[in-house]
């Protein structure tokens, strides 16, 4: 007779072993953190004792649950945002308030409260990737939950770091720190292709090489990113992964949404894990992952909850449900992902994809302790049929609920016992998350106010604080101004520039908050061709404007940024009460005029149509040189044939207004 420190006995037991074993009545028997036995009742007791035997009451008793992907800190920020594209939560929430709050403290917090949530739910081991990864580690391993922590490497700044050569020093200290943890798993997190520069990649994958550590990533998550891939690079995600040594670690991949054959066979050559997550595609609308697909070639493939910013809870049984329901409904096959893969893929599986299958996922002898009991007799789960053995397998994918989870245990620890948390008082993780919601509502109150401190807070903003003098006038025809340019002896031409201008200008109820305007420049070379192109923000602020000599005007302060995202994103993060539309053709004269720089551009409206302007512009940095300048701006205009009583005292976007209420 051996001796183990504590035997489960009276259980129904599910192994989710490679024969998919299970025991009724069963018991295991545990000897410090692993298991020592498991089978019937009758075979464990003849072999094991122990100083004490709990009765499982016919529960059912098996692996806990592996959440293969999430951001668990972001429990601090779920509900922030929704109903968001991906670029805009992300661009224009998420990353202005992780600059603002995330910290050791903020990441510990949010780590404990996830714990909390996810031993709730019967989750033993989740693979995050956040900033600040020590402290997420440090929060899991008091909490007693099994974790793989990605450090974060990106090429932008980051809350914990400012370069992307600083996040990679972290990553490697983490990892030499944390290797051969017994419950942690350091691991490093190129965030994904598109965050992140060729150099990182191979950086971050020969770093995981050096310790043989994963590489936890996200890829070919959107169709939009497959196709700036193939815009920029000629192929798809995963062989420009490939080519970067990704695959030379052991990949941990994040989505894998857009995704063809070949890729598939490049994941499963290559040994990667895929986190599947149901939730999170859904939510922001990604699209659906060949789940069945990758699972026939042999992939191993987990299921994850992604951040609870994005999903948003950290619920397993829910996800699951919903990674056998999308995939029935995607493949239009409901034999799709049957109850007992799927309740594979949040166990055995998972863990395989997460590369650590050698010590959980399953119970087995010689496997650590991770396992979960659930009581399958509240109303939601009755009754219960016994012809089919398998049935157990529909019951806890389709209808059982993360409510009906009692124990939990992690490495021969208990977690929760009888539905009490041992390690974490849920109270004070409340209160204090309560106090951070309270901080970063203020924050984004006060941020709200002004377009300005909109246009701040996604980073580039300039303020220019020049005056121009700026006076328009209509004209009949452009090539009877063109030819008075080029034949007057008191204009010299510095250069000549010719493109297409598409504006948008974003109004707002208050005029007080200015308008955005948004520019996209496509240089027109002398061929015709188009060969760049150029976006533009611009913030026009509180009009300072006012008609000096006459018709003339002196303008205004603006803010400048570069338009690195679409307009379709600056609408949505504006959320302007009306936005206008300009297409015109521009010819840009930059020329000497007694001795003052001055721009002449002549417009020819396209959209709307609005005929032809002339527009003669000067910089200046003072009130008074303005004077001086608009009185030349005058003459200018007067020299080049064209009639101040067609002079245009208004923006553009005033005479559009003024064209669509008239026609
Ligand atoms: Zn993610």
């Amino acid at each position: 007779m051996k001796t183990a420190d504590l035997i489960l006995i009276n259980a129904v037991i599910l192994t989710m072993d490679e024969e998919f074993h299970t025991y009724e009545p069963g018991a295991i028997a545990i000897s410090g953190n692993s298991i020592a036995a498991i089978g019937l009742e009758a075979d464990v007791l003849k072999d094991f004792s122990a100083p004490m035997n709990i009765n499982c009451n016919q529960k059912v008793l098996m692996p806990g649950l592996i959440n293969a992907h999430t951001h668990v800190p972001m429990t601090l920020l779920r509900g922030l945002a929704d109903d968001l594209r991906l670029d805009v939560w992300l661009m224009g929430y998420m990353m202005p308030v992780e600059r603002e709050f995330v910290s050791p403290d903020f990441v510990e917090l949010g780590t404990r409260l996830a714990c909390a949530e996810m031993i709730r739910s019967g989750i033993t081991c989740f693979a995050d990737m956040y900033y600040f990864e020590e402290h997420v580690a440090r929060a899991a391993e008091s909490s007693g939950v099994r974790a793989i922590c990605g450090q974060t490497v990106l090429k932008f700044p980051s809350p914990d770091a400012r370069s992307y050569e600083d996040s990679l020093e972290m990553a490697r200290d983490f990892i030499k720190k944390w290797k051969g943890h017994d419950l942690i798993v350091p691991a490093v997190s190129p965030h994904a292709p598109y965050t992140c520069t060729p150099e990182i990649l191979r950086a971050t994958a020969a770093l995981a090489v050096e310790y043989d550590v994963p590489l936890h990533t996200h890829l070919a998550e959107t169709a939009f990113e497959v196709e700036n891939m193939r815009n920029e690079n000629g192929m798809p995600v995963i062989p420009f992964m490939k080519k970067q040594n990704l695959f030379d670690a052991k990949v941990i991949a994040a989505h894998c949404v857009h995704i063809d054959e070949g890729e598939m066979r490049t994941l499963l050559h290559s040994g990667a894990g895929v986190a599947h997550n149901p939730s999170s595609n859904m939510k922001l609308a990604s699209g659906a992952a060949p789940v069945k697909r990758l699972i026939e070639l042999g992939v191993k493939v987990g299921i994850g909850t992604d951040g609870p910013a994005s999903n948003n809870d950290l619920d397993m049984f829910e996800e699951m449900r919903l990674a056998a329901f999308l995939s029935k409904l995607s493949s239009g096959d409901p034999t799709s992902l049957p109850a007992r893969t799927t309740l594979l893929m949040g166990t055995r599986m998972g863990a395989e994809a997460l590369h650590i299958g050698d010590i959980t996922g399953s119970l087995q002898v010689g496997k650590r302790a991770d396992m979960v009991i659930l009581d399958l007799t509240p109303v939601h789960n009755s009754p219960k049929f016994q012809r089919d053995p398998s049935n157990v397998y529909a019951q806890i994918i389709y209808s059982a609920k993360a409510s009906d989870v009692t124990d939990v245990m992690v490495n021969g620890r208990w977690l929760m016992q009888d539905k009490k948390l041992t390690t974490l008082k849920e109270d004070d993780l409340l209160f204090a998350s309560q106090d951070y919601a309270r901080k970063i509502d203020l924050f984004l109150i006060h941020r709200e106010q002004s377009v300005l401190s909109k246009l701040i807070a996604i980073g580039g903003a300039t303020e220019e604080e020049s005056f121009e003098v700026q006076a328009k006038v209509a004209i009949p025809s452009v090539d009877v101004i063109i030819e008075a340019i080029k034949s007057n002896k008191e204009i010299s031409i510095t250069r000549l520039r010719h493109y297409h201008q598409f504006d948008a200008y974003m109004q707002f109820d208050d005029p007080s908050q200015g308008y955005v305007r948004y520019r996209e420049d496509h240089f027109v070379a002398v061929s015709g061709e188009i060969t760049n192109v150029r976006n533009r923000l611009t913030l026009i602020g509180q009009t300072r404007e006012h008609p000096f000599k006459e018709d003339v005007l002196l303008s205004r302060s603006r803010y400048l940024a570069p338009a690195v995202q679409s307009l379709r994103f600056y609408k949505e993060y504006f959320k302007p009460q009306r936005t206008i539309e300009i297409e015109k053709d521009r010819k840009r004269y930059l020329v000497n005029y007694k001795d003052t720089e001055f721009f002449i551009n002549i417009d020819h409206f396209n959209v709307p149509k609005l005929g032809s302007f002339l527009e003669v512009k000067s910089r200046t940095w003072s009130e008074q040189d303005a004077e001086k300048k608009a009185q030349l701006a005058e003459d200018l205009l007067k020299s080049l044939g064209a009639s101040l009583k067609d002079a245009v005292s208004k923006d553009y976007f005033e005479m559009v207004e003024a064209s669509i209420k008239s026609s």
